[in-house]
Parts: C-alpha cells; structure tokens; sequence
C-alpha cells in the first residue's frame, strides 16, 4: 500500500461546480488497487514544499475568489514550479485554477491577476461566455489516443505559447479560446483544463493517468501499470456526455 499525498490549494475558495469531487475519485480509485490518499488543504497561510505532495489539485472560481488568491498563490510560484517542474509532481488544474497556472489572467472588469507562470498559457477575459458541453481528443502518452468529455463554462480566453502541448485537440465545444481547436495544457506531469463539474467521474483514464503519476513521484520510479476497473457507469456517464458535445456540433 502507498500512501499518496495530495496538496489541495485553496479549497475555501476555488470550488466551483463541486470540482472537490475530482478528490474523492482519485481517493476511490485509489483505494480499489490498495492506496490511500491523504489530502491536505493549502489555504493561505500554508508553505508549498517542493517534494512534500505527489499531486497537487487546483479547482475553479469565479473571477472574485480568483482574486482574493491570485496574489497569495503567484508568491509561492517557486517552490510549487520546483515541485512540479524539478521534482516531477503531478498537478490538475481545472479552470480558474488552470488560468491561475499560466502566467496571468485579466478578468472581466480588466482586474490583472498574477499567475505561477507554471503552464505556458495566458489568459484575458473576452466579451463572451464560453459555455456547453466539450469533446476533446488527448494522447498524454504516445499511441494512447483518448477521448475526454467534460462541460465549460469561461469567460477567459488561453493562449498557449507557440509550440506548447494542450491537453487535447477540441472535437466538439470552445476550448481554450473558441479558435485555436486546442483545449489545455500540458507540461510533464502537470494539466490545466476547461473542463470540469467534475470532470474524472466521467473520465476515468484521466483519473488513473494523473494517480500513476503521483505514484511514479511517491515511489521514485516509473508510473506504475493500475489494474483496470469495471467503470460500466463511468463508461455510460463519458457517453453521454460525449454524445452531448457531438450533438451541440462540432466547431472545429
Ligand atoms: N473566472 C474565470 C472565467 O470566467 C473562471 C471561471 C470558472 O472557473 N468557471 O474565465
């Protein structure tokens, strides 16, 4: 059994959508193959120590409680970038978390919010929402071609640097921006994604993606292959939603 340490930022503020119940797949899948997962809060006041957690977690916020964390977060951009970037940590940003991750965000009422500048991303409010349903196409390992389901609602718009990884290729939805057909980012072990509502219980493999990972950091080795899940209701629950994005259209 291992225990896998989750460092959970600023849950009192960044939970929207009940994105907290990304954890408690993590915390289940876990489980089933005989780990546990211990989740710590990092609110305002706690240090971010590089080699302390193997996955960290970020949800999503309106514009108002990004604010109220933006700067408290961008002061510990080094040592979370260390953890991530040196010591190969997994993180999953969803969202205003994911916007955070970039290098900044201006929202909506022109507010310039700094980021970690850990992704490669920047993000300014536009003048439209970008709501609905998404269907994207991912491969984070060479030859694994999956698809991700998921819901979106952001008045950001994500530029990703030329030349950067998205986290997949939008089948169906907005994206990063409505134009570029990239959704995401992806830098080693760590992703920032629209995506959320929650989005694992529908995306399994993406759950077990970001649990090997956190693995292969606890244990210094190599992501480990999880024994598959029966996953019926998350198969039926991805379908669904996947059937939804297909049928608001394809934009790309
Ligand atoms: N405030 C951000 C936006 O609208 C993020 C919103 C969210 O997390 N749902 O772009």
């Amino acid at each position: 059994m291992t225990t896998i340490r989750v460092g959970h930022l600023y849950p009192d503020y960044l939970n929207i959508y009940a994105d907290r119940g990304n954890i408690a797949v993590f915390a289940r899948r876990a489980a089933l193959r005989g780990h546990m997962l211990e989740v710590t809060a990092l609110g305002m006041d706690d240090p971010i120590v590089p080699g302390q957690h193997d996955l960290y977690y970020v949800g999503g916020g309106q514009d108002r409680e990004q604010l109220l964390v933006a700067e408290n977060l961008a002061g510990k951009a080094e040592p979370l970038k260390e953890a991530v970037l040196a010591h190969d940590a997994a993180l999953l940003a969803v969202c205003g978390g994911y916007q955070l991750l970039g290098r900044g965000y201006r929202g909506f009422h022109g507010e310039d919010m700094p980021g970690v500048g850990l992704l490669p991303a920047e993000t300014v409010a536009g003048e439209r929402r970008m709501i609905g349903d998404v269907l994207l196409e991912c491969e984070l390992e060479p030859g694994s071609r999956q698809t991700l389901a998921g819901f979106e609602n952001h008045i950001g718009r994500t530029t990703l640097d030329p030349g950067s990884s998205p986290l997949g290729s939008v089948v169906a939805g907005f994206g990063n921006d409505g134009e570029s057909g990239f959704e995401g980012a992806r830098v080693g072990r760590a992703i920032g994604t629209y995506l959320h509502g929650p989005l694992l219980p529908r995306n399994a493999w993406l759950a077990d993606w970001l649990l090997a990972q956190a693995l292969a950091h606890r244990t210094g080795g190599a992501p480990p292959e999880l024994e598959p899940l029966a996953d019926e209701l998350e198969a039926r629950a991805h379908a669904v939603s996947a059937e939804r994005a297909r049928s608001r259209g394809g934009r790309f």
